[in-house]
């Protein structure tokens, strides 16, 4: 064996990248890298203080994506993605769901064979022996008041169970977090890196700009800003929704038209790298507070809701709302809408929402951002916009209930002025945000699905010896916060490259 040879290459030490590293590695036989673009998390308060997530936003650990100018919604939003070890596990609020029932059962029916109930279960509870979670506690009156007025305006309270159950309810989050320490894929599959086996090399500060294809179309290695390294066996890809597709067109996989006009010569014409680009995206209700916020604080967004709005029918619900312990003003003070001292806020999403965007190159110099144009609220008939709006509707009805009334001294966005369809929807278009929930954009789908980039055990089609493992595999987008759900995908692509699944 060369210093530079390994039987796996893993590029992304994320969310999903550590699980399938940590694992991979547990085979003393095989020589396993993880190459991550950031640093070690090791020890950084700024990323393991769970209670300070919102402070990384835009911070030099963060790639901080821009978006192509939108035609219906708001071309300000930024997309965070991690780039420090542990990924966007690092860098999130915790919030943990599993993917429901009736979301896994979907995805086996869009063509991800072999990823239903049954078979998922025993992954998710492998990572559920690693990852330790806990729900919120009621300590905190205003959150208290919150479910209060969500059990007054007539949903259940509930416990979010991660059984597989999703029902319309108000309650308290569960999060991976301990004693104040976020449990990222890191944090809880690789540390203390010291204690690695040595046939795992954790590479940090480590780019990949290229993989490496032979003239059989079999990958074999990537390039690096550590130079060159080789695969005997497999390259796994896991560097996320953006970066993943980015680095499949760099290495000349995906739609060929695009990548003629790059000038990146074609080894693999395959349409749907990029493509069905997903999110949840996200409005706010805004009020000013009477007082200070309240204590204890986790990581200030610790209660939801989830309902069912009527529009869809499918069974699960299809809104969902988080409960911030802030004003929540960074798209609606630009737009001329007042804050305040003290406030806290309601940001509907839409849980499964229909406009689908697409990732592309920006130039073939592999440090440029892709291009990335969500195209929110687009789809053809106004799906999300009609969810968005009762989303905002279901807020100001929460916030009618007399258990927020001595909370409340009056609504800052969007204001008692704005009272019809359109005029709910227009501010919420033009100062929406993401629950930065990117997805999608490699899915997992059937041979006879044109877009589909990798088949039900990653496999990138037509390339031999490469998958990806990440949120853009998601063939559609999961009700509920993902995370977890891509600790189960990491989990599961360890098991299908050791022949177990
Ligand atoms: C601010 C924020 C808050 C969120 N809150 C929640 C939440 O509370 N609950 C929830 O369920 N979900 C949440 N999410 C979403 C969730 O964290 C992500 O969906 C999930 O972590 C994505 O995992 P991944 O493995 O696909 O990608 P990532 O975890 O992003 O991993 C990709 C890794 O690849 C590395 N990388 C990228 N390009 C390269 C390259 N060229 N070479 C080498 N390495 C590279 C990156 O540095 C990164 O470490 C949040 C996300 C963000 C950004």
């Amino acid at each position: 064996m060369t210093a530079n040879t390994y039987d796996y290459l893993i590029i992304g030490g994320g969310t999903a990248g550590a699980v399938i590293a940590a694992r991979l590695a547990e085979d003393p036989s095989l020589r396993v890298a993880l190459l991550e673009a950031g640093p070690s998390d090791e020890g950084d308060p700024r990323v393991l203080r769970l209670r300070d997530w919102m402070a990384l936003l835009g911070s030099e650990l963060d790639f901080d994506y821009h978006i192509e100018p939108q035609a219906r919604s708001n071309s300000a939003i930024r997309h965070s993605r991690a780039r420090v070890l542990g990924g966007c596990s690092s860098h999130n609020s915790c919030i943990a769901f599993r993917a429901p029932d009736g979301d896994l059962q979907r995805w086996q029916a869009e063509g991800a064979a072999g990823w239903g109930i049954a078979e998922c279960a025993p992954f998710f509870q492998r990572l559920f022996e690693k990852v330790h979670l806990e729900e919120i506690s009621d300590g905190n009156p205003l959150n208290g008041a919150l479910v209060k007025a969500g059990v007054q305006a007539g949903l259940p309270q509930r416990s979010f169970a991660l059984d597989g159950s999703l029902d319309e309810g108000v309650g308290y989050f569960q999060v991976n977090v301990k004693d104040g320490i976020r449990q990222s894929s890191s944090v809880a599959y690789l540390h203390p890196l010291a204690a690695l086996p040595p046939n795992l090399h954790i590479l940090t500060d480590t780019t990949v700009t290229r993989i490496l294809l032979d003239d059989r179309n079999r990958a074999i290695g990537v390039e690096s800003s550590r130079g060159t390294l080789y695969a005997e066996r497999e390259v796994i890809l896991c560097a996320g929704a953006f970066d993943s597709p980015k680095l499949l067109l760099l290495s000349g996989i995906g739609p060929a038209a695009h990548l003629s006009e790059m000038g990146i010569r074609v080894h693999v014409d395959l349409p749907g790298v990029g493509e069905h680009l997903l999110d949840h995206p996200e409005g706010v209700v805004v009020w000013e507070s009477a007082r200070p916020i309240p204590g204890p604080i986790v990581q200030l967004w610790e209660v939801g809701l989830f309902a069912r709005t009527g529009i869809d029918p499918d069974p699960l619900p299809d809104l969902m709302c988080h409960f911030g312990l802030m004003p929540f003003t960074w798209h609606t003070e630009p737009a001329g809408y007042p804050t305040a001292q003290w406030g806290f806020s309601l940001t509907p999403n839409v849980c499964r929402a229909r406009s689908e965007g697409r990732v592309r190159l920006r130039s073939t110099d592999p440090s440029a951002p892709p291009r990335i144009d969500f195209r929110y609220f687009t789809d053809p008939e106004g799906y999300d916009e009609r969810v968005m709006v009762e989303g905002v509707k279901m807020a100001r009805r929460i916030a009618a209930q007399p258990a927020l009334a001595g909370w409340i001294v009056r609504e800052l966005a969007p204001g008692p002025s704005v009272q019809s369809d359109a005029e709910i929807s227009a501010y919420v278009r033009a100062t929406a945000n993401t629950v930065y929930h990117p997805a999608g954009s490699c899915k997992m789908g059937a041979d006879s699905d044109p877009l589909a980039v990798v088949d039900s055990a990653l496999r990138v089609r037509g390339v031999a010896g490469l998958r990806v493992a990440d949120a853009s595999i998601f063939p559609s987008m999961t009700t509920v916060n993902p995370a977890i759900t891509v600790f189960m995908i990491g989990e599961r692509c360890a098991a299908l490259v050791r022949g177990e699944a």
